[in-house]
C-alpha cells in the first residue's frame, strides 16, 4: 500500500515538473491537494523528502514567467506551497534557490488591487519568510514597503489580506537587519498609529489576532537597541500604556495586554547599576599581587546590551540544545583518572589531620565488657530535631529525672520514626508533616545550653577584663532601659541584662559563647557591630509556612507601576540614604536608616525612590559587564515605630554562628563514646581558621581487635557552604552534625561504623563579608577544584589534600557529598556523576553500551528519596558537564575516583512534592534533611556488598523495631542479605533499561504553522461568499491551540 503510495507520488511529481499542458497541471494540482487535505503530516512530510517542494516551486517559477500568467494554476498551487512550505523546515532556502522568491515579489506587486490573488501570494511569501534569512532577502527587495501599502492607512476592508500581510510582516522583522530598514523608514511610528487606530475602531475587539500581530512587529522591532530608541521617540511608551489601560479586565483582549507589557519591557529603559565602580566597596589585597588594580569604572557599556551587530541567523541553526552542548562526550576525559595534581610528599602533612588512624588510644582501660552507656549522663547528647515527643522534651520545666526521661525519649523518637511514609502528599488541611510539630512554648527550655552553662561565668569574666569593643545593634525600645548601651565596656552588662530580662534558650546556641567568638571573626572591613538576632540565636518558625501563591496579574500590576513612573516622574526623591562608598552621603533624615557593617551584612547601597519606596544594592556587585540584572521589589510593613529590622534572603547563618555551635557540639558529646575532634584545616585568605570536624565513636577499648575495627572504619566525608550565600545549606549542614554526635541508635551505629570527616564551611571569608558566591579574591571557589592553590584557595587546596591523603593511604570516602542551595528549583537533590547517562543524554556517537558502570551513584539519592520528606529523585541528574569540570563533584569523582560524589542542592524556596508539599522550608525542615542524609548514608552501607555482618544484623534488629514507620524498602535489605545475593547489584536493574530518558521527542513545531493552515482552510470555507469578506476572526471555530 505505502509502497504503491510512493511510486503513484513519484510519478505525478515528475509529470508536474516536465509537463506544460494546462489540463494536465491542473489534474494533477487537484490530485495532490486532495492527497494532502486528508493526509497527515506524515504524508506531507513524505512527499517533502520525494522533492515534493522542489516539483511545487519549479512548477511556480514556469508558470509565472510566462506572458499572461494562469491564476487558476497558480491559486491552488500557492495553497499547495503553503501548505507543504509550512513543514518543510529548508523551504526558504529551496524557493531563493529556484528564484520563486522573486516571480513571488512580483506577483504580489501585480495584484495589489486584486484581494484574492494578493491573498495566496502573501501566503506563499509567509512561508518562504519562515527561514529567516530568506526574510532578510525579501526585505532587500522591497516586500516591506509592499506591506506597508496594503496595511496602511486603517481600513476594516479585505481584513483577511490585512491579516496575511501583518503575519508576514512579523515574520519579517524578526531578520535583524529588516527591523533595521523599519526603523530607518519610520515604521515604528507607523504602526503605533495603526495600533491607535485599530484600538479605537475595534470596540467589540472583532480584530484581537490582527492587532496582537501589529504589536508583535513593534516587539521584533524593539529587540533591536535603534528600534527602542525609536520606540521611545514616538511616545510609544505613553502610546502603549494609555491604550492598555481599559483592557485590562477584558479576558478576550488578554493577548494583545500580553504583548505590550513584553514591549513595555523590553523598552523600559535600562536603569544603571546606582554605583561609581564595579568592584566591591571594601578592598582586600590579596597575597601576590603588587600592582592594586584601579577599581573598574562603571560606564554605559556595562549597562547596554547591543544587539544591533548580530547577523541574521536561521532558527533551525540554534536548534541544538544548549544544555547538551555543555555535556562532556570526551570518553578519555570522563573515564581516564589524572595523576596527584600535587607531589606526594605534601600529602604528608594530612597525617596529623587524621589522628584517629595513628591514636592508640592508650587511656582507655582494656575492658571489652565495659558499659559505655552507663555514663556520660551529664552530657546533652541528642539530636533536637522535634519528633513526636520533642516538644514535651524541649518545654517542660526540667525536674531531676529530666535527663533520664529525656534518654529515654530519645531513643524512642529516633530518626527512623520520621521517615516519610510513602509518597502520598498530606492533605492541604493539615499542612504538617512528620517532625514538623511547631514548638508550643515560645520560651522553649534549651538542652545544649544546659551543658554549657558551666563555662558561663568564665567567659564572662574573660569578656569584663578584657575592654569590649563590639557593640550589638538591637532594638532601640529593649535598651531603653539601659541608656549606657551604647558605651562598649559595658556591652556585656547589656547583653547580660538583656538575656536575663528575655530569656530564651535555643538548643546548641550561647550568645556569651557567640560574643567571645564575635571577638575573633576577622572581616575585611572590621565590623564592630553584632547582628542582634545573630547573637540571640535563631529559633525555627512556630509552625511550617506555606508558599505564596502568585497572585494572578502581579508581574502586570509591577510593571505598569513602572512605566506610570517612568511616565509621570513627579513623585520621585531619587535621595542616596545609604552608601558604603560614600559614607558622607548617610546623613538623610525623615526617612529610613540604615546599616550593613555587621557580619554577613551585604547592603551597599540604599536609595529612596519615593516617600515609602527605596531601592537597594548588595555590597559586592562586579558581575559581569552587559550583563542586565532583574528588580527584587518586596514591601514590608513595620510593625513597631523605632524598631530594628533584619531583612535577609534566606535564614542567615555566620561564621561566628558555626564556630559557636562546634564548641558546644564538642562540650555535648561524651568522650568516652564519641570521638569528636575540631581543628584547623587551614587558614583563610582574610585570617579566619576554616574548621575540619572528625566524628566517629571511641574504639570499645584499646585492644587490637577494637583498634583495629576503629581504623578500618571506611571514611565519609561532608562539606558545605562553599557558595557563601547558600546558608541553606549551612542549616542542613547544622543537622547533620547534631544528629552525627546524637544519642539516637542510628548516629551510633554511624558513628561505630564510619569515620565522618566534615567542613561545614569551605569559604568562611565569603560568608563573613557578604559574598554571594565568591570568595575574597572575587572567584567562584567552586570552580577551583581541578588546580586550587594554596596562597589563593587554601581552603579547597587542602580540603583537595586531605582528600587526596585519604585516597593514598587507601581510604577513600564512600560517599563525598558538597550541600548547597538552589535558587531556582525546589526540593532537595542531589547532582552526581555518570559516565553513561551523560553519553547517552549526548548521544554520542561512543556506544555507552561498551563501557561498564558502577551504578551505585543512583543508589542513595533512590534511598533518600524513600526516607527524607524535602527530598525528591525526580529532580536529580547525573550528568557531567564540561562547565562543571572544576566543581567539587565532578574533581572528586574523577582524580579522586569517589564514584559517589556528589553536590546536594536544598532549595531556597521550598516544597512542591512529598509531605511537604506547598511548604516552604524553614530551618527545621532543613535541619532535618541533614539528619535523613546522615540515615541515607547508614541505609546506603546496608545494601552494599561489602556490609559487615554484624552492622547488619544489628540494623535489622533496630529497623525492624520500627517496623511501623520503614517500608517494605528497608525490610528488602535483610531478606536479601539473608540470601547471600549481593543487595547493591541487585537492586539496581541494568542502566539503560532503568532509567527513564526523555531524549528530546522531536516535537512538531506545528502550533505556531497552524494559524495559516487554519486561515487557508478558512478560505476555502468562504470563498463562494463573495470578494467582500469581512470575516471576523474565528467565527464559528475552535480557536487553535
Ligand atoms: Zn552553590
Amino acid at each position: 500500500m505505502a509502497e504503491q503510495e510512493a511510486t503513484g507520488l513519484q510519478v505525478l511529481l515528475r509529470t508536474l515538473q516536465s509537463c506544460s499542458d494546462r489540463e494536465s497541471i491542473l489534474t494533477i494540482l487537484q490530485v495532490l491537494g486532495d492527497l494532502l487535505s486528508v493526509g497527515t503530516d506524515r504524508r506531507i512530510r513524505y512527499m517533502i523528502s520525494k522533492g515534493g517542494s522542489e516539483a511545487l516551486l519549479q512548477t511556480l517559477v514556469d508558470t509565472a514567467r510566462t506572458a499572461a500568467p494562469d491564476y487558476d494554476i497558480l491559486l491552488p498551487l500557492f495553497r499547495l506551497l503553503a501548505k507543504v512550505g509550512l513543514r518543510d523546515k529548508k523551504f526558504g532556502q529551496k524557493a531563493l534557490e529556484l528564484e520563486a522568491l522573486d516571480v513571488t515579489l512580483i506577483l504580489t506587486r501585480k495584484n495589489l488591487s486584486h484581494s484574492q490573488n494578493l491573498l495566496h501570494c502573501l501566503w506563499a511569501l509567509r512561508v518562504f519568510a519562515s527561514s529567516v534569512t530568506t526574510g532578510a532577502m525579501l526585505g532587500i527587495n522591497g516586500a516591506m514597503e509592499l506591506l506597508f501599502k496594503v496595511i496602511t492607512p486603517y481600513t476594516q476592508k479585505h481584513t483577511r489580506v490585512i491579516r496575511a500581510a501583518t503575519d508576514l510582516l512579523a515574520a519579517l522583522l524578526k531578520s535583524k537587519s529588516n527591523s533595521r530598514r523599519a526603523v530607518n523608514r519610520g515604521y515604528v511610528t507607523s504602526l503605533l498609529r495603526l495600533h491607535q487606530d485599530w484600538h479605537q475602531h475595534d470596540t467589540a475587539g472583532a480584530y484581537v489576532p490582527i492587532r496582537r500581530v501589529l504589536l508583535l512587529c513593534l516587539k521584533h522591532i524593539a529587540a533591536l537597541r535603534s528600534g527602542r530608541e525609536a520606540f521611545l521617540a514616538a511616545q510609544g511608551m505613553e502610546i502603549l500604556f494609555s491604550t492598555t489601560q481599559k483592557c485590562l479586565d477584558d479576558k478576550s483582549l488578554g493577548p494583545i495586554v500580553s504583548v505590550v507589557l513584553q514591549i513595555l519591557r523590553q523598552c523600559y529603559p535600562k536603569c544603571p547599576l546606582p554605583l561609581v565602580t564595579a568592584s566591591s566597596a571594601y578592598v582586600f589585597p590579596v597575597p601576590g599581587t603588587t600592582t592594586s588594580e584601579p577599581p573598574r569604572v562603571l560606564t554605559e557599556e556595562d549597562f547596554e546590551d547591543d544587539g544591533d551587530e548580530e547577523e541574521d541567523k536561521d532558527a533551525d541553526s540554534e536548534d541544538v540544545k544548549e544544555e547538551d552542548d555543555d555535556l562532556e562526550t570526551d570518553v578519555n576525559k570522563l573515564s581516564s583518572r589524572p595523576a596527584l595534581d600535587r607531589p606526594e610528599e605534601e600529602l604528608l602533612q594530612y597525617e596529623a589531620m587524621c589522628l584517629e588512624l595513628s591514636c592508640s588510644f592508650e587511656e582507655l582501660e582494656s575492658k571489652p565488657g565495659d558499659d559505655l552507656n552507663s555514663g556520660g549522663t551529664q552530657y546533652a547528647n541528642h539530636h533536637h530535631i522535634p519528633t513526636e515527643a520533642s516538644p514535651k522534651q524541649h518545654c517542660s520545666n526540667k525536674d531531676q529525672n529530666s535527663w533520664e526521661q529525656e534518654r529515654e525519649d530519645t531513643v524512642q523518637t529516633s530518626l527512623l520514626s520520621m521517615v516519610k511514609k510513602g509518597r502520598s502528599p498530606v492533605q492541604r488541611a493539615s499542612k504538617k508533616g512528620p517532625g514538623m510539630r511547631p514548638c508550643q512554648n515560645a520560651q522553649c527550655s534549651g538542652l545544649g545550653m544546659d551543658s554549657s552553662g558551666s563555662e558561663i561565668p568564665d567567659i564572662q569574666a574573660f569578656l569584663k577584663e578584657d575592654a569590649w569593643d563590639i557593640d550589638m545593634i538591637s532594638c532601640p525600645a529593649m535598651n531603653a532601659s539601659f541608656p549606657s548601651f551604647t558605651k562598649s565596656r559595658e556591652t556585656v552588662e547589656v547583653i547580660d541584662k538583656l538575656l536575663q530580662t528575655h530569656p530564651r534558650h535555643i538548643p546548641f546556641h550561647d550568645p556569651y559563647l557567640y560574643l567571645a567568638k564575635a571577638r575573633r571573626t576577622k572581616s575585611v572591613a572590621d565590623f564592630k557591630m553584632m547582628a542582634f538576632p545573630d547573637l540571640w540565636g535563631h529559633c525555627p518558625p512556630p509552625s511550617p509556612q506555606p508558599l505564596l501563591e502568585r497572585k494572578c496579574g502581579i508581574q502586570r500590576i509591577k510593571i505598569f507601576e513602572d512605566v506610570q513612573r517612568f511616565i509621570q516622574p513627579s513623585d520621585v526623591i531619587n535621595q542616596v540614604v545609604f552608601s558604603l562608598d560614600e559614607p558622607w552621603q548617610d546623613t538623610a533624615s525623615n526617612c529610613l536608616r540604615f546599616s550593613s557593617k555587621f557580619e554577613s551584612g551585604n547592603l551597599r547601597k540604599a536609595i529612596q525612590v519615593r516617600e515609602n519606596h527605596y531601592r537597594q544594592s548588595a555590597a559586592v556587585a562586579g558581575g559581569a559587564p552587559r550583563t542586565c540584572y532583574y528588580t527584587l521589589t518586596f514591601a514590608v510593613t513595620f510593625p513597631h515605630s523605632e524598631d530594628v529590622c533584619y531583612l535577609a534572603y534566606h535564614y542567615p547563618y555566620t561564621y561566628t554562628t558555626l564556630m559557636t555551635h562546634l564548641d558546644i557540639l564538642e562540650k555535648s558529646v561524651n568522650p568516652k563514646q564519641v570521638y569528636f575532634r575540631q581543628e584547623v584545616l587551614c587558614q583563610t585568605l582574610g585570617g579566619n581558621s576554616c574548621p575540619l570536624v572528625t566524628i566517629t565513636a571511641m574504639p570499645e577499648s584499646d585492644s587490637t581487635d577494637h583498634l583495629e575495627q576503629f581504623r578500618q572504619r571506611p571514611y565519609q566525608m561532608i562539606t558545605a557552604r562553599v557558595h557563601p550565600g547558600e546558608s541553606n545549606a549551612s542549616w542542613v549542614m547544622k543537622g547533620t552534625l547534631e544528629f552525627l554526635v546524637s544519642s539516637d541508635p542510628v548516629a551510633r551505629l554511624l558513628r561505630e561504623n564510619f569515620i565522618f570527616k566534615i567542613i561545614p564551611m569551605l569559604n568562611p571569608d565569603g560568608v563573613i563579608n557578604g559574598n554571594h558566591r565568591c570568595s575574597l579574591r572575587g572567584e567562584d571557589l567552586n570552580r577551583q577544584w581541578l588546580s586550587p592553590g594554596a596562597p589563593l584557595q587554601p581552603t579547597i587546596y587542602h580540603a583537595k589534600g586531605l582528600l587526596s591523603y585519604l585516597s593514598s593511604t587507601g581510604h577513600s570516602p564512600v560517599v563525598f557529598c558538597d550541600f548547597h542551595g538552589h535558587s531556582q528549583k525546589k526540593n532537595v537533590f542531589l547532582y552526581g556523576c555518570s559516565i553513561k547517562e551523560t553519553l547517552w543524554q549526548a548521544q554520542s556517537s561512543v556506544g555507552s553500551s561498551a563501557i561498564l558502570e558502577d551504578v551505585s551513584y543512583r543508589t542513595l539519592p533512590k534511598i533518600l528519596d524513600k526516607l527524607a520528606p524535602a527530598f525528591t529523585m525526580s529532580s536529580c541528574s547525573f550528568l557531567v558537564e564540561k562547565s562543571r569540570a572544576s566543581t567539587a563533584r565532578v574533581v572528586v569523582w574523577r582524580e579522586l575516583g569517589v564514584s559517589r560524589s556528589y553536590t546536594m542542592e536544598s532549595s531556597y524556596c521550598g516544597c512542591n512534592q512529598g509531605p511537604y508539599q506547598g511548604l516552604q522550608f524553614g530551618t527545621r525542615e532543613l535541619e532535618e534533611m541533614g539528619a535523613m542524609f546522615c540515615l541515607g548514608l547508614l541505609i546506603l552501607e546496608l545494601k552494599s556488598v561489602t556490609c559487615s555482618r554484624q552492622l547488619l544484623s544489628r540494623a535489622v534488629a533496630l529497623l525492624n523495631a520500627e517496623e511501623d514507620t520503614l517500608d517494605l524498602h528497608l525490610q528488602r535489605c535483610s531478606s536479601s542479605s539473608s540470601s547471600g545475593v549481593p543487595s547493591e547489584l541487585d537492586d539496581e536493574p541494568p542502566c539503560m533499561e532503568e532509567i527513564e530518558y526523555s531524549p528530546d521527542s522531536s516535537s512538531d513545531q506545528e502550533g505556531s504553522f497552524s494559524e495559516l493552515d487554519r486561515q487557508i482552510q478558512e478560505w476555502a470555507f468562504h470563498k463562494d461568499e463573495g470578494q467582500e469578506d469581512e470575516e471576523g476572526p474565528g467565527q464559528g471555530r475552535k480557536a487553535t491551540p
